[in-house]
């Protein structure tokens, strides 16, 4: 830190990604990417838009808006877009959060960076102990509320009609419902934003659409709180979205059932993944998400992650209260979880006593 940051920024805590480590290949199950490759026709049209890089790209994203409208029934005056949807998240926190906000405890660890980020008072709110969210501490709160659906990194759901309940009690606050994992069979909320103008839905690319490396977020509400995030949007960085990102989406949006198709194929994965490590003794939560959250009763969560890491397999522990035991585990392609469950059981005979496990 040098001398010259300001106050308010002395104590803030940044968010930590998941490791992206260059000194060997892993089987990386550690962020939640797509095993599968971009959808068909995406390559040919970054391509073709790389050729145009001397002009700026469209800061309104009609074509892209008018896209997502078509694919979820609603308008383009709906439709937010941006630089991959923490920037949404955090445009967010700034229109809506101040003075307080609250959502669960364990949950994407942004939230708290943004709320600090935006002098926010941060209210956790805890989950209870089998790790669900009692929608019923959300009700008639005074402040904004963010809540991941599923919630991360539990992979567990709130229903629409649980959410509902929340909406209809906080009118005069914006929820925030963060969708990044619904396409792996949680339900949406998108169809309660034509009847809630407190209600924002926001999703990405970047998991079920196998586009994180190229960052495109976006939210669906009321044309009220479109509206406030495009004037955040316009006060930082209009063309946050570059051209070549711009038409992948677009790309991608047009052969939606080939990502459609392989969140299934992830789904499929997800629930042989949770029979195999149930046998392994695992306990392991209900995930409707692209991962899986699970702890061993006789093996811990940092013991865990390094053994797989030293045999070459990567992925998330999260050294907090409570979910120290746990390993978060990406679905990956199912060769990927071959390795995994190869080398937990290679892991596990050589600490674990034959009848515990
Ligand atoms: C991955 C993730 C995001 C961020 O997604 P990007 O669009 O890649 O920025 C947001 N919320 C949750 C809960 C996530 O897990």
């Amino acid at each position: 830190m040098s001398r010259y940051l300001i106050d308010r920024y002395q104590a803030l805590e940044a968010y930590t990604p998941g490791e992206q480590p260059r000194d060997m290949q892993y089987v990386k199950l550690n962020t939640n990417e797509s095993p599968y490759p971009p959808a068909p026709g995406v390559t040919e049209a970054v391509l073709a838009e790389a050729g145009r890089l001397q002009l700026y790209s469209d800061p309104v994203c009609a074509d892209l808006r008018d896209a997502l409208a078509a694919r979820y029934s609603v308008t383009r005056q709906n439709v937010f877009v941006s630089n991959g949807s923490d920037d949404i998240l955090n445009f967010a926190f700034m229109a809506f959060g101040s003075p307080r906000a609250y959502f669960p405890d364990i949950s994407y660890g942004f939230y708290p960076v943004y709320a600090d980020l935006h002098g926010i008072a941060a209210h956790p709110v805890p989950l209870r102990s089998d790790f669900s969210i009692d929608p019923t501490d959300y009700t008639s709160l005074d402040g904004f509320i963010a809540i991941a659906n599923p919630n991360a990194p539990t992979g567990m759901t709130l229903s629409r009609a649980q959410i509902e309940d929340i909406l209809q009690t906080n009118p005069d606050h914006v929820v925030l419902i963060d969708e990044a994992y619904v396409d792996f069979g949680a339900e949406s909320c998108v169809p309660l934003t034509a009847k809630y103008d407190n209600l924002l839905v926001v999703q990405t690319f970047s998991k079920s659409r196998s586009m994180a490396g190229a960052r495109l977020g976006f939210a669906i509400a009321n044309d009220g709180l479109i509206a406030d995030l495009e004037k955040i949007k316009f006060s930082t960085n209009p063309y946050s979205i570059n051209r070549m990102t711009l038409a992948a989406g677009l790309a991608t949006l047009k052969a939606d059932d080939a990502c459609m198709a392989n969140c299934q194929r992830v789904i499929d994965t997800r629930e042989a993944t949770i029979s195999r490590l149930r046998q392994m003794r695992f306990e392991v939560l209900p995930s409707k998400a692209n991962f899986v959250f699970a702890r061993h009763p006789h093996a811990n969560g940092g013991f865990l992650y390094r053994q797989l890491k030293a045999r070459g397999v990567l992925v998330r522990h999260f050294d907090t209260p409570r979910i120290r035991d746990f390993l978060r585990i990406t679905i990956g392609a199912p060769e990927q979880m071959e390795v995994l469950f190869e080398k937990l059981e290679e892991i596990l005979d050589g600490t674990v006593a034959a009848d515990k496990y």
